[in-house]
């Protein structure tokens, strides 16, 4: 809860700060009061369809249970924030599922810049404390530079990371891990993938050709497919969830930067819209700065 308190320093600062503030001056629960509540929310970039939503909730709320000051208003808005955030699939979901028989196979998908490395190695190193067996692939052949970057991580995780040349054949590099990772009686294989958002097509034969891959060496597999995205890009971050989301067969998000970032709201937003829960939060660059996403921490994190 610290680590989150931390981290959302600066969405806690612009968002609940001046939630706070509105409900202590204002007092008086009326049109006023909404408008400003809801240019708050949407200067966090709660996403204007989950603002209305919240509002109307927020206002029945008001009716039923008779409330008459602002102040009362916080523990329902922190309520709501949290139901939105669980969905309808609740807290589980949020979880990352592990193989309860075998290898583990996470895939990570994501565009260049967003955070997908670093999360691979954090997630390699805490899975490596859990004292489980990692090996990493480094499926992303197509960028200069991402290869070696995995490298660093691999080292100072201590992971071994499999790989071949770049501009090589992504799946084929998949097949090595997933050999590799079974000699070796692995527990987790974490696969990276390119993430270049243009020519989508490719992209797809690529992930569709991987895919392959591990079903045929591992029939329960990929068990995550995490899509990273990179909070400090707000509303664009939702456009790639979309994008991505439908079409590659996304199980989990995972939200970087939310320490760089006075938007926190975003995370409220995808839930919203996407139906695909946040199963991972980045709230720094270091190798134990990585949250599992516990909506009910996150909210308390927020107003506490
Ligand atoms: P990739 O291209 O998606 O693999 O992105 P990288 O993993 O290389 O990350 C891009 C930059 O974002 C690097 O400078 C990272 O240190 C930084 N970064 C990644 N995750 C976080 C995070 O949760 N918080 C902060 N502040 N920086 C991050």
């Amino acid at each position: 809860t610290n680590k989150f308190k931390e981290g959302l320093t600066k969405t806690r600062s612009a968002f609940v700060e001046r939630v706070e503030d509105l409900m202590i001056r204002r007092k008086k629960i009326d049109e006023d009061f909404y408008e400003e509540l809801e240019e708050i929310l949407i200067t966090a970039d709660v996403g204007v369809n989950t603002v209305m939503e919240l509002i109307d909730d927020l206002r029945s709320e008001v009716r039923k249970r008779k409330i008459e000051d602002a102040a009362e208003l916080q523990p329902v808005l922190s309520e709501k924030l949290v139901e939105l955030l669980q969905g309808e699939d609740q807290v589980t979901a949020n979880q990352i599922k592990l193989s309860d028989n075998g290898l583990t196979v996470i895939l990570f998908v994501g565009v260049n810049g967003v955070g997908k490395t670093t999360t691979i190695g954090k997630l390699a190193h805490r899975y490596q404390q859990e004292g489980k067996q990692v090996v990493l692939a480094a499926g992303d052949t197509f960028r200069a530079g991402a290869i070696e970057q995995l490298e660093v991580w691999g080292d100072r995780v201590g992971v071994e990371v499999i790989k071949q040349q770049a501009g090589s054949d992504p799946a084929a590099v998949i097949y090595d891990a997933l050999k590799a990772a079974k000699n070796r009686n692995a527990d987790i294989l974490i696969c990276d993938t390119a993430g270049r958002l243009q020519n989508k097509v490719n992209l797809m034969e690529e992930l569709n050709k991987i895919y392959r891959v591990i079903q045929r060496e591992v029939p329960d597999a990929p068990h995550e497919v995490l899509l990273v995205l990179d909070a400090t890009t707000g509303q664009n971050a939702l456009s790639q969830a979309k994008l991505f989301g439908e079409k590659t067969g996304v199980t989990g998000l995972v939200l970087t930067k939310l320490d760089g970032t006075a938007k926190g709201g975003i995370a409220i937003a995808i839930r919203q819209e996407m139906d695909i829960p946040v199963k991972l939060v980045g709230l720094g660059e270091k190798m134990d700065d990585l949250q599992d996403f516990d909506p009910d921490q996150f909210v308390h994190a927020l107003f506490s």
